[in-house]
């Protein structure tokens, strides 16, 4: 069973569809096209697998635009075979003057409840604030999330260059008004920077997942604190390879975590960008991560708890799961 716990929805953008939204905006053709301009061609840092997501901006500052991505992301995401899916992005990224980031929110929210209904899988918003946006942005995007708590959006989030701005002390106070609306809480953190990154997003922020967390497999004693604090890593193997966050598949960090007894949830992170869905990423964590079947297939429970979902909706995954194992 596959459920997609980190996905960006700047990374799930269909060149057929950007070629048809750069038409009608009038924006220029990148050269070599647009499948050209997303896929990242193979292993480099985390800057040029940025501006290969960074593409498709220019065309996600329309409300009609990101309803209709939204929409195609979950589309996608059920034909690859997936129950569940989280869908984040940064609002702040594509909000202009006559487009708040409220309004971005609310597209997305649409397209994805559009989606849910069209496919029948479950799906939900992420709101991901940029560590380096100004405090009036982070706060504006914070605010938009808790008000649509009950209308699509699931959680928080914090992404951007972790080496820059390394500090969490201004996100403190708008993770905890998060948690009082009753979204659930991630990070990006110890992808680029150091493990303890990780530890100090869970003591100051509150999140029970960090995506990625890659260096946190560099010091054994936090290992097993981030297994005894209960906290679940969304791992991406793919795109940790292409970002150099790992090595390769078969050296991934995923192995120290599985050692460790950590709970572990996969996401394909930026499909369009690495050409790697979700479905393949299990696949290729057998075949070239040698890992063992099993262990794969048991991140599907840890998903499962770890999901911000309704209870209801989590409920309506295990049994889906229960149902798989019978
Ligand atoms: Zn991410």
């Amino acid at each position: 069973m596959l459920l997609n716990l980190h996905t960006h929805l700047e990374g799930t953008v269909r060149p057929g569809t950007a070629a048809e939204l750069a038409e009608v905006a009038g924006c220029p053709t990148p050269v070599g096209g647009w499948e050209n301009a997303f896929r990242i061609k193979g292993p480099g840092n985390l800057t040029v697998f940025l501006s290969h997501v960074a593409a498709a901006y220019p065309l996600l500052g329309r409300a009609e635009n990101l309803r209709r991505v939204a929409f195609e992301a979950v589309q996608d995401a059920a034909l690859d075979g997936q129950s569940y899916i989280e869908l984040r992005l940064g609002p702040g990224t594509h909000a202009r003057p006559n487009l708040s980031v409220l309004k971005v929110l609310e597209a997305v929210c649409t397209g994805v409840a559009e989606a849910t209904a069209a496919t029948g899988i479950h799906a939900g918003v992420i709101a991901c604030m940029l560590r380096h946006e100004p405090q009036d942005l982070v706060e504006e995007i914070a605010r938009a999330a808790v008000g649509l708590a009950n209308s699509g959006v699931v959680g928080l989030d914090i992404a951007g260059d972790e080496l820059l701005y390394p500090s969490l002390d201004r996100f403190a106070p708008l993770y905890a008004l998060a948690r009082d609306a009753g979204l659930g809480l991630t990070a990006h953190a110890a992808e680029a920077g150091p493990g303890s990154a990780a530890r100090e997003a869970v003591e100051s922020l509150g999140v029970s997942r960090i995506g990625h967390g890659s260096h946190i497999a560099d010091e054994p004693k936090l290992l097993d604190w981030i297994r005894d604090e209960g906290v679940t890593i969304e791992v991406c193997p793919t795109s940790n390879v292409l970002t150099g966050a790992a090595p390769s598949l078969a050296e991934h960090p995923v192995h120290a975590f599985v050692k460790a007894g950590i709970a572990v949830a996969l996401g394909d992170d930026n499909p369009e960008n690495t050409g790697v869905r979700l479905s393949e990423e299990v696949r290729l964590l057998v075949t070239k991560g040698d890992l063992k079947a099993e262990a794969v297939a048991g991140f599907a429970r840890h998903a499962i708890n770890a999901a911000f979902c309704s209870d209801a909706v989590r409920r309506d995954l295990a049994a889906l799961l229960d149902h798989e194992a019978t």
